[in-house]
């Protein structure tokens, strides 16, 4: 049997699959079972944020493994405390720290902290959050109920949890709040949605005005988080102080990891939530290893003259190719080229995989480029290069 008819058999049909085997990387290229190479500009989506076989992550999670990978919560887990030490310090701000295993499981921690504080901390009870249209928070009953795309809501799940409602923009939530709401949910940038940045200044506003009626401000920053904007959260970049932050994508490099931070650290208490794999020591310490290399990467102003470099390389293609794309959008190393339709949007993908260069698609029509934040300027080159060359076949 053929990988691929193993898979059709045996594996249930929820992704419209590509069958490339990729057989192994070496930082922003992966090769596949025919010895043929490829430039990741996709890093699973934005997960291998250190890029693949990093030699720092590969070592400290060896290591781990041959020590503990897993104990339970019940006992202190030093790479977990280390790791939340390391995370509350990069944010600069004052906030304690779950950890789950997905940017799902995150979310939800994050409405549970916030449905809690609405009623605990309220004489009438408040429990509703309300999210933006064209967002994404996840596929767990709660979160995909969560998510402000009408079409995830289909009949086949309901029925889903009270106690959320959508907005167009941002400038629609205020009209939107009530004495019930508890929560505002948020990507700055939506990632699924078309990687589409939200304004700063109409985001500090908003910020502020939530702080003034004590509705709590969540940011997701599950794609956004971990320097993916240029900053370790895109919060900082935006200058705002969200009540919780949830995270996970790029946190481990590539070993499942999600995490929770909140300025209300005592909302939770003993058996109120948890979680049996979350925070063990294989994920934290590969959580902590991928900091070290992306803080010294920041340090270093490495990090921001490669997402120069990549926005300039975007910028220019963008701008020799109107007949394909309307615009470039995005920020950081989360970037996007808003195709002319979905049709375009779909064949400049399958192309530019037959060229040897991995892109992905997001929102209706737009081509996603979520590249490893330790990628090269050599691969950002052959990238593009061979980008161009899939554009020039269409
Ligand atoms: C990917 C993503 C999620 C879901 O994360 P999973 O790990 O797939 O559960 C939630 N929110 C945002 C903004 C995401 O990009």
């Amino acid at each position: 049997m053929t990988l691929e008819a193993i898979d059709k058999q045996y594996v249930l049909g929820t992704y419209a699959r590509d069958y490339t085997n990729f057989v192994k990387g070496v930082g922003s290229t992966l090769y596949d079972d025919k010895g043929r190479d490829y430039i990741d500009f996709a890093s699973g989506i934005a997960v291998n944020s250190v890029g693949h076989a990093n030699p720092r992550l590969t070592n400290a999670i060896c290591e781990q493994a041959k020590k503990i990978i897993h104990i339970s919560n019940l006992q202190v887990i030093e790479p977990q405390a280390k790791l939340a030490k390391r995370m509350v310090e990069l944010s600069g701000y004052d906030m304690g720290v779950f950890f789950a295993n997905s940017g799902a499981e995150a979310n939800e921690g994050a409405i549970k902290i916030a449905r809690k504080y609405g009623e605990t901390q309220f004489e009438k009870k408040r429990y509703k959050v309300i999210t933006l249209e064209h967002s994404f928070h996840g596929r767990t009953i709660t979160t995909v109920k969560a998510t402000g795309q009408e079409s995830f809501h289909t009949p086949h799940f309901s029925p889903y949890p009270d106690g959320f409602g959508y907005v167009p923009s941002i400038e629609d939530v205020y009209d939107a709040i009530d004495d019930e709401t508890v929560a505002v949910l948020l990507e700055l940038v939506q990632g699924e949605g078309g990687v589409q940045p939200f304004e700063k200044e109409q985001v500090q506003k908003l910020a502020a005005h939530l702080k003034e009626r004590d509705v709590l401000l969540i940011v997701d920053e599950v794609q956004t988080g971990v320097y993916r904007t240029g900053e370790f959260l895109a919060s900082n970049l935006y200058e705002i102080e969200p009540d919780i932050v949830t995270l996970a994508k790029g946190l481990g490099g590539g070993v499942p990891i999600g995490a929770v931070m909140t300025t209300h650290k005592d909302v939770l208490k003993p058996g109120d939530h948890g979680s049996t794999f979350g925070g063990n020591y294989l994920s934290t310490a590969a959580g902590l290893a991928v900091l070290d290399i992306l803080s010294a990467l920041y340090d270093s102003g490495a990090l921001h003259e490669t997402l120069l470099y990549f926005e300039q390389k975007l910028q220019d293609i963008a701008v020799r190719h109107t007949a394909l794309f309307e615009k470039e959008v995005g920020l950081g190393l989360m970037r996007g080229l808003r195709a002319k339709s979905a049709e375009v949007q779909g064949r400049i993908i399958k192309e530019s995989m037959k060229e040897g260069v991995v892109v992905l698609k997001a929102g209706r029509n737009t081509v996603r480029f979520l590249p490893s934040l330790t990628i090269t300027k050599a691969e950002i080159d052959e990238g593009f290069k061979r980008f161009e060359t899939a554009l020039s076949s269409l």
